[in-house]
């Protein structure tokens, strides 16, 4: 059903129904993703977006009315068992590479939408350019016709895009950057061939076989630019890609929603399309890197992610014993927890709450300090945090709180290196320079956790280790951790 016929459709009770439901759903999906915003609401936030999905599946239905609906019945048990399973089974630290995957569903529906409703129209049209058969399929003529074109376009490069994002991620393919000699010139010229045969789709050329021709063309070229736009990029900022392909399938699902006339796919995909991108923006301007350099810039192709920051760079570190760090924790009147990637990894947010939990009973005013990038995902943090049910209050965000560790007795810095580093405001040659970081420096006292010296995701030395106040407490964070709680326990 297309805007046109809506009007026409609201004289059915179906129809009357149908478009309540969807209207009531697309409402939801906006609230839900204002709730997704804060850590307090972001949980409800994912349930009203689940409600709001099952709404407009029902509304659907409602839509349909007689049309025999065994195949979508099918395609809903299967894909929603898949996803149960999927969601299940899926740890913390995988997440970022399921969301690549599911992204990928998302612009592979949209791909296959297309080639549906081409199929369907060509069906109807017999003969004749893409233009006139759409117009014979009721679905906006030259307008149709090109969203058909783009949506298969966008939609193909978003599936292979996201499978090549997850293939990095998940390790099972290397997350260095491969580059292309002259990958630029490839990329443009895929991006220009594709648009000049949607030109052609659209215009120029006369019998069905050709414009299927055509069609499989663009659907080729795009899984190809797909491939060439994503494997440039280096495993480590993957997580920025994958937020703007989630964005590229929300754009594929709205375009895939103006060809077929569906008004909830329209608006709930250019939400999608739009908290993408601004999500993506975040991201880079938190990392101090422009969307440029993280697409086209073949970030990590020489230093790795975890290269550099080797032992022998570093002079006057000083370290300590679990048993020491219990026993300065159990005086302090502040501390501050700064969590990094190393505590998702060694999976210790659950002994960091019971960490503080003893110390809060011994008087000490205990909050976390969250970095915009800390860890490998948006909101990676918050996330392992609100799982060992840590107080929302407790979470500062890095500018509420960047002020205040000058006034703080102790910090314990767990997994977090790159969002810590002093050098990123000191050190003009280091790429880390000008990304905003937790002043953790400024405390009294700051007790790092983390197995060695090695660098983190940037692959460069940190000035933290040497500063006189720091002291490094070499090993997996949650075994420490678990050290630390020992010693207070025996105090
Ligand atoms: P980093 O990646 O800078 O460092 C993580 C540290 O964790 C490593 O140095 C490692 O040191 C330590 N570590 C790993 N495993 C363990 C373990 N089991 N126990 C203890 N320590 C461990 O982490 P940050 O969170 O500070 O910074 C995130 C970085 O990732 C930033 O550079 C950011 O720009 C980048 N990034 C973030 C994204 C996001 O969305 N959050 C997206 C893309 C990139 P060692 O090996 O010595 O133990």
């Amino acid at each position: 059903m297309n805007f046109v016929a809506a009007a026409g459709h609201l004289a059915t009770w179906n129809g009357l129904l149908a478009n309540l439901g969807y209207l009531a759903s697309v409402i939801m999906f906006m609230l839900a993703i204002m709730r997704m915003g804060k850590v307090k609401t972001a949980r409800s936030g994912n349930t009203l977006a689940a409600v709001a999905m099952a709404l407009a599946i029902v509304s659907s239905f409602v839509e349909m009315g007689k049309i025999n609906p065994i195949y979508i019945v099918a395609g809903l048990i299967a894909g929603g068992t898949a996803g149960a399973i999927m969601a299940k089974r899926v740890q913390m630290t995988q997440m970022p590479e399921m969301v690549a995957l599911l992204n990928g569903f998302g612009g592979l529906a949209s791909l296959l939408v297309g080639i549906a409703t081409f199929a369907f129209a060509a069906e109807k049209g017999a003969r004749g350019t893409l233009e006139r058969m759409m117009l014979m399929s009721d679905q906006g003529g030259w307008f149709g016709a090109i969203n058909l074109c783009l949506t298969v376009l966008v939609g193909g490069l978003t599936f292979t895009g996201s499978v090549i994002a997850y293939l990095k991620l998940a390790e099972k393919m290397s997350g260095k950057p491969i580059l292309l000699p002259a990958r630029h010139a490839i990329n443009i010229g895929l991006i220009v061939v594709s648009l000049l045969l949607t030109v052609l789709m659209v215009w120029a050329v006369g019998s069905v076989g050709v414009n299927w021709g055509l069609l499989v063309l663009i659907a080729v070229l795009s899984l190809v630019l797909g491939i060439t736009l994503v494997i440039p990029i280096g495993g480590g900022d993957m997580p920025v890609v994958i937020s703007l392909l989630n964005s590229y399938s929300g754009i594929a699902g709205a375009l895939a929603g103006f060809t077929i006339g569906e008004p909830v796919l329209v608006v709930s995909g250019s939400l999608v399309g739009a908290s993408g991108i601004i999500l993506t923006q975040i991201m880079c301007k938190a990392m101090n890197r422009s969307l440029g350099n993280v697409m086209f810039g073949g970030f990590g192709a020489d230093t790795g992610t975890g290269g550099g920051g080797g032992k022998s760079e570093y002079k006057n570190v000083k370290s300590t014993s679990p048993e020491e760090v219990a026993m300065i924790m159990g005086d302090a009147g502040t501390m501050v927890v700064v969590p990094g990637y190393g505590m998702a990894v060694a999976q210790a947010q659950h002994a960091i709450r019971e960490l503080a939990k003893i110390l809060e009973a011994k008087g000490v005013q205990i909050r976390y300090a969250v970095h915009p990038v800390a860890g490998r995902m948006p909101g990676h943090m918050n996330v392992l945090l609100a799982e060992a049910n840590v107080p929302y209050e407790q979470l500062f965000e890095m500018d509420q709180i960047n002020d205040d560790f000058k006034n703080t007795d102790v910090v314990l810095v767990i997994g977090a290196n790159d969002t810590v580093n002093p050098a990123a405001k000191t050190d003009k040659s280091s790429p880390l320079y000008g990304m905003p970081v937790l002043n953790v420096e400024e405390a009294k006292t700051v007790f790092t956790i983390k197995r060695s010296l090695g660098s983190g995701f940037a692959g460069v030395k940190n000035e933290l280790f040497e500063c006189a106040n720091n002291y490094m407490v070499y090993g997996d964070a949650r075994k420490v951790v678990e050290e630390i709680i020992k010693g207070l326990k025996e105090a």
